[in-house]
């Protein structure tokens, strides 16, 4: 019998299938049951590199995908309730997006649970515009949100490569620790302390890498990059997502095994 302290958790997995805040794509609403997909496809296994088994029914539900408004407003409150409840049973969740938007109400009711939550964010975009095209609720926007309600106390964005001027001026306001891209791939500088959600855009990675996103910004991280950052945090990690997937470009299916090779790995740190 293994000790009590090595008993896993739960963890619950929760599709949040809503794009209509992207501004350049639509796609991403279909990504969850394609993840699921991936994640129970013969090709792999269910185990993590560090030897957790997502296949393990008593451990890891799925509570299926929200059905979910147009109207943004409204789906926020739904994403929220949502998550709310699930954290309410005591699980760890994973979302499955959905476009970028969805993670400030998800982040808003870990707020609420978790007043010292710190958000390590995975991009090539900070996504801290006030507005984009006129909508404060833009999947580019979710980060000035989140810092401006209070949701997260702290910001961590790593494989950023796309700042401009207002971004940057964005990220001194909310005293962001930013990892450019530039500066390589590391959580060295992150100083990072728990309870910590993860926030895990695909487009972080290079386009060659991760052809199903809605925006190719070369020169990011390679897939091994990405899961030695994940495997390297070391604070606990309470809640996760990976948003931005778009099946509308990824005809081959290969970045659905991506986001499943992701989710494996986020799981163990979520169950650790
Ligand atoms: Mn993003
Ligand atoms: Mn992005």
């Amino acid at each position: 019998m293994p000790p009590a302290a090595a008993r896993p958790r739960s963890l619950t997995i929760l599709g949040i299938p809503y794009d209509a805040n992207s501004s350049f794509l639509r796609g991403p609403a279909k990504a969850p049951p394609l993840i699921r997909k991936a994640l129970a496809s013969d090709s792999s296994n269910s185990w993590s590199e560090s030897g957790v088994n997502l296949g393990a029914v008593s451990v890891v539900q799925d509570a299926g995908d929200l059905a979910l408004p147009s109207d943004c407003g409204a789906a926020f409150t739904a994403i929220e309730s949502a998550v709310d409840e699930q954290l309410a049973r005591g699980t760890r969740l994973m979302v499955l997006g959905g476009d970028h938007s969805i993670t400030f109400p998800v982040v808003r009711a870990f707020g609420k649970r978790f007043p010292d939550l710190t958000v390590l964010h995975f991009d090539a975009h900070p996504d801290l515009y006030d507005e984009f095209d006129g909508n404060r609720f833009s999947h580019a926007c979710p980060f000035a949100r989140i810092m401006e309600s209070g949701a997260a106390k702290r910001l961590v964005q790593v494989g950023i490569r796309t700042l401009n001027a207002h971004q940057r001026a964005q990220a001194e306001r909310f005293g962001v620790n930013l990892i450019e891209m530039r500066h390589g791939p590391s959580l060295q500088r992150a100083e990072l302390r728990g309870p910590l959600y993860v926030s895990f855009d695909l487009d972080v990675l290079d386009p060659a890498f991760a052809e199903g996103v809605s925006h190719w910004e070369p020169g990011g991280l390679s897939v091994r990059e990405a899961i030695e950052l994940i495997q390297s945090i070391e604070p606990p990690v309470v809640g996760a997502d990976i948003v931005e997937y778009n099946p509308e470009r990824d005809a081959s299916g290969r970045t659905a095994m991506v986001c499943a090779k992701l989710c494996k790995e986020l799981a163990a740190k979520l169950l650790a």
